[in-house]
């Protein structure tokens, strides 16, 4: 049903799978003895974060924080307010912020300075998908699941007005569903 408003199909479940085991493997290897902190950024963050974490061979926490750049539209309005805080304090933790995808950077610049402002032991970035043609200011990721092209994607817990995040696959939506025909 959800998919039958995608043009395109960009990653199947069975990609997406691949890619969460090979990220999961990654973070097991480099945090040995430790004991990650894993921030999900709301509400995108959400499927990726709980695959991800299953395929993390690690005491690991999680806690989630949401910040909101974009409105219901794709359109970034290039402002960034915390809408839902941490429940844990991250003094002296190695954080590693979850993030669904990678534009601007905007978000993900904010959220930096805010956790070095915490006086977080190490802080990382894993985002599921990096959008690098779109940046407008530069950030690093250390863990990236794959490069998208400059289109608006939708499932795997990204939205377009608040709809499809439930969708198992990655893909493109119909032109018709943005003009609401
Ligand atoms: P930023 O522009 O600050 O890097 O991106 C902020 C947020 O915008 C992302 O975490 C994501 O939630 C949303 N976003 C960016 N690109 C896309 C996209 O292609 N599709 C969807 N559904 N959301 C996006
Ligand atoms: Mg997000
Ligand atoms: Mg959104």
């Amino acid at each position: 049903m959800l998919e039958k408003d995608i043009e395109r199909i960009l990653y199947t479940r069975a990609d997406i799978q691949q890619v969460n085991e090979r990220l999961g493997k990654q973070i097991t290897a480099d945090y040995q003895g430790k004991n990650p902190l894993m921030i999900g950024i709301l509400k995108g963050a959400i499927v990726f974060m709980t695959d991800l974490i299953r395929e993390i061979d690690l005491h690991v926490e999680i806690d989630f924080m949401d910040v909101s750049s974009y409105g219901d539209g794709t359109m970034s309005s290039g402002e960034v307010k915390i809408i839902k805080d941490l429940d844990t304090s991250v003094q002296g933790r190695d954080i590693i912020i979850v993030e669904d995808i990678v534009d601007t950077g905007r978000t993900l610049n904010y959220l930096m300075a805010i956790f070095k402002t915490r006086q977080a032991n190490s802080i990382k970035v894993c985002t599921l998908m990096d959008k690098p043609s779109r940046r407008v200011v530069p950030v690093h990721s250390d863990y990236v699941g794959m490069e998208v092209p400059n289109e608006f994607v939708v499932g795997y817990g990204l939205d377009y007005a608040e709809r499809y995040r439930n969708m198992g696959t990655i893909g493109v939506l119909k032109p018709e569903i943005y003009s609401g025909k």
